[in-house]
């Protein structure tokens, strides 16, 4: 049996004691490197995009020579008003990367020392920057589509014979809502979130190229999308896969959704879904990458991503 990628070498390729260990100027020259690697590492104007800038070095601010515009080095990306050291930042995305069933914010805390609240909104912010990345891509080839149900379901009673039968949408409360991803074999990985699947016909056909083969179980939600694909029906009570119709890639990226709901979260539905969603399908697109990889593609998501209107001041704007 070959090894698991993650037990090899090969996966390992970031230290984060080499993280810790790092003085507040060499954290500082990562993030620089970072941020404007495609300028050679040397700071734009993130308000004009100028290139002429004058430097500050002993405060670690620059202006720009056009627009008088003063930035640091997270002005203007989802890290903007830090309020923690650079390295406390290098340090979260490396324990959130290498965390590959997810993390929660309890123990991001816990690691870095910092409140609840704080790791709370720091994950966050991190999820929305490697999710950012699915905003745009569309899929086409062999795509596997399918759903699964996240929250909403009621309490069951002790005794089997007081059981409901949570299938059944009057025993259910109502906030149920449907994880629908589609998984291009040997391609990406999309997940939306809807109130049920019948929604999410229109986002399939306008993510999933035409000429495109679909793969999909019996659920009636899907017959609409024989109109525009070629597709593959697979029915699960007789056989998971047949002739190639099958939705295994579909169902993998959904047991490392529940992995992280019943290991990490305990419970993940609600206006995080879609959140949790885009976070664990970033992680099964990059589950063979080496973790320095990870680190590298997740820091410069979040350098890359201006500054979050979701999570920016999110506790001070919260009514607790
Ligand atoms: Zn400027």
């Amino acid at each position: 049996m070959s090894q698991h990628f993650l037990l090899s070498a090969k996966a390992r390729t970031l230290s984060l004691a080499s993280i810790l260990r790092m003085s507040d100027d060499e954290a500082h020259a990562a993030f620089v490197a970072i941020r404007w690697s495609a300028n050679g590492g040397e700071p734009v104007c993130p308000r004009c995009g100028c290139l002429a800038i004058y430097t500050y070095a002993a405060r670690r601010i620059w202006k720009c020579k056009a627009c008088n515009h003063q930035f640091s080095v997270t002005s203007g990306t989802i890290f903007a008003s830090r309020k923690l050291p650079i390295r406390d930042y290098l340090a979260a995305i490396a324990i959130f990367v290498n965390a590959a069933k997810g993390l929660s914010a309890l123990q991001l805390g816990r690691d870095l020392d910092v409140q609840y609240k704080t790791a709370f909104v720091l994950a966050h912010k991190l999820r929305e920057a490697i999710g950012s990345g699915q905003a745009d891509t569309t899929l086409s080839g062999h795509v596997e589509v399918d759903g699964a149900y996240f929250g909403g379901t009621v309490r069951q009673e002790n005794r089997k014979e007081d059981r409901k039968d949570r299938r059944l949408a009057v025993n259910q409360s109502g906030k149920r809502q449907v994880v629908v991803v589609m998984r291009e074999r040997g391609g990406r990985t999309l997940p939306f979130v809807f109130r049920s699947e019948d929604e999410s016909v229109p986002t399939i056909r306008a993510r999933v190229e035409t000429g495109t083969t679909i793969y999909a179980d019996e659920a009636p939600g899907w017959d609409a999308l024989h109109a525009r694909y070629d597709t593959k029906r697979i029915n699960h009570s007789i056989a998971f896969a047949d002739d190639g119709a099958c939705t295994n890639q579909a169902e993998s990226y959904f047991s490392r959704l529940r992995r992280a709901e019943w290991g990490q979260h305990h419970h993940i539905s609600g206006k995080y879904l879609g959140a949790y969603a885009r976070e664990m399908a970033w992680r099964e697109d990059t589950r063979r990458r080496p973790n320095g990889t990870l680190h590298g593609l997740a820091a410069a998501a979040a350098l890359g991503h201006p500054v979050s209107r979701i999570w920016a001041g999110y506790w001070q704007r919260a009514v607790n």
